[in-house]
């Protein structure tokens, strides 16, 4: 990793940081965004308001955990961070966040129910982690396990977290996931109504069609 590579990863880092907050996703210094440069897996100190990070506090940890960058306390939720990118080689960057709604919905059900295509994005129905406390590595082992196959799944009783290729991404993929979980919500609380789902069929035309969403070439 360049000392410029790990500049621009820390300020892009620090930006998607502040979106969390600004965007409504998370309260305070709640949440947490961490990106992958080469070995080095820069995150976001523990308890540090985003608004008050400097280049100066760049914080970074190998894929083991130790720090080999900064002298702030990473995040309490290392054990997670790091399980994704252990887990899947070509993850670059993960978002956890307190996002209302999709705390809300992981009260409720053990998977959102399939109820827009953008479910497709995520690999499938998004599945809700079990229980277990923040910081712990039975929070990550419980993560893992619920990602199977997605790029994003809920916490129970606790929020969202979600990876991708980049930062941009992977904080796509909480706002699209927030947002479904809201149309859920919306949808399943008029009385005597039952919201309608999308089929597996349906799930997979749609992940096929947004292999091709977007500019090309
Ligand atoms: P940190 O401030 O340690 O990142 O913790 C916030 C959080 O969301 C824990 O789950
Ligand atoms: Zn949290």
């Amino acid at each position: 990793m360049t000392r410029s590579s790990e500049e621009a990863a820390w300020a892009e880092l620090v930006a998607t940081a502040r979106r969390t907050v600004a965007d409504g996703l998370v309260v305070g210094t709640s949440g947490n965004v961490s990106v992958r440069v080469g070995d080095t897996v820069l995150v976001t100190p523990s308890g540090v308001p985003y608004d008050r990070l400097t280049p100066h506090d760049a914080t970074g940890v190998d894929l083991d955990g130790r720090q080999v960058l900064g002298s702030l306390v990473p995040t309490s939720e290392l054990p997670m961070h790091l399980a994704v990118y252990r887990a899947d080689p070509g993850a670059r960057a993960v978002v956890h966040t307190h996002a209302v709604h999709a705390t809300a919905v992981s009260l409720l059900v053990s998977e959102l129910p399939p109820v827009h295509y953008m479910t497709a994005a995520l690999g499938g129905p998004v599945r809700v982690a079990p229980y277990a406390a923040y910081g712990t590595g039975e929070l990550a082992r419980a993560m893992l396990d619920a990602l199977a196959d997605r790029t994003g799944c809920l916490l129970r009783n606790h929020g969202t977290i979600t990876y991708g290729t980049s930062l941009d991404q992977a904080y796509d993929r909480t706002a699209q996931l927030e947002w479904m979980c809201r149309l859920w919500l919306t949808a399943a609380s008029v009385p005597g109504h039952t919201p309608s789902l999308l089929t597996p069929a349906q799930l997979a035309e749609a992940a096929e069609r947004l292999r091709g969403y977007g500019q090309h070439g």
